[in-house]
């Protein structure tokens, strides 16, 4: 705690937002915590701490004095999370919130009690996205809400001081209220950034397991198709066989005409022997004949 944190008035009992009218884009919405930090910290030391050589506030990361106008930032989540949705997460950019005054309202006596929120880009002519109002919702409900037993005032700049910040965020001042009070109305539809990494951390386990799956087809298939080889190759083997039983039956017929012209001489040569017996039989009789004539 600092030297200007003194008259620090607590629990805070003001919530403050801004908008911080940051450059927009893929770049600065990918910055890790510490990027944001480091910018706020640039803004700050160049702006609202001109001529202050310190701030007596420190970096919560890196311990180092940090010269932020406020206790926190809302910023998008970086783009390797947008699975489902936009999803936003609350940065400490002091290492506390609580007692530590941030030079943000333009307004002292608000400073002393009011705990500072910057959010990214600018909301002059868009709404600012109900993931944002929720990621915030879930701070306010954990930390500043919590201290003041749910009696937390929540403003825009403009109401304590003649600025156009935070833009339309003013019209989402009351989304938020009810978030703070009312979350089960609004668990499932919006993700905190927490909650996000839970999801995206469930379906890379999924992933893992279907790859493990996958590879245990994989082994399957291979056995499967090492199986349909060796039965190729007994089915080439019967191939052979069968054309060896075709070639002896083959032979086979062969044979069997064979010993049907066998039958078929055997059958003539009866037929000769027959013929042979009754001319046998005829020459004798001639024989008689002759032999009765000569005597
Ligand atoms: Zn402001």
């Amino acid at each position: 705690m600092g030297q200007y944190d003194i008259e620090r008035i607590k629990p805070p009992s003001y919530l403050v937002v801004h908008h911080s009218v940051s450059p927009e884009g893929d770049v600065i919405r990918n910055w890790s915590d510490q990027q944001v930090s480091d910018w706020f910290n640039e803004i700050g030391r160049t702006r609202t701490y001109a001529g202050y050589s310190h701030s007596y506030h420190y970096d919560p990361r890196t311990g180092n004095e940090t010269f932020s106008a406020v206790q926190i930032a809302l910023w998008p989540n970086g783009d390797d999370l947008d699975i489902y949705t936009d999803s936003w997460r609350v940065i400490p950019l002091v290492d506390d919130w609580y007692g530590e005054i941030c030079w943000h309202a333009g307004n002292w006596e608000m400073n002393k009690r009011s705990v500072g929120c910057e959010t990214y880009g600018r909301y002059d002519d868009k709404p600012l996205p109900e993931n944002a109002v929720w990621a915030l919702a879930e701070w306010c409900r954990n930390n500043i809400d919590k201290e003041n037993n749910g009696a937390t005032i929540i403003m825009g700049h403009k109401q304590i001081y003649p600025t156009a910040c935070p833009g339309d965020w003013m019209n989402k001042i009351d989304l938020l209220i009810d978030m703070i009070n009312n979350p089960a109305t609004y668990q499932g539809k919006y993700f905190t950034f927490e909650e996000k990494k839970q999801m995206i951390d469930q379906l890379k386990a999924q992933i893992i397991n279907l790859q493990s799956l996958i590879s245990t087809q994989n082994t399957n298939i291979a056995t499967l198709n090492q199986k349909n080889q060796e039965l190729i190759n007994e089915n080439e083997q019967f191939k052979i066989k069968i054309q060896d039983l075709t070639g002896q039956i083959g032979y086979g017929q062969q044979n069997k005409d064979l010993l049907q012209s066998l039958e078929n001489y055997k059958n003539q040569l009866l037929i000769e022997q027959q013929r042979r017996e009754q001319l046998e039989v005829l020459v004798k009789e001639l024989q008689a004949r002759i032999d009765k004539i000569g005597a």
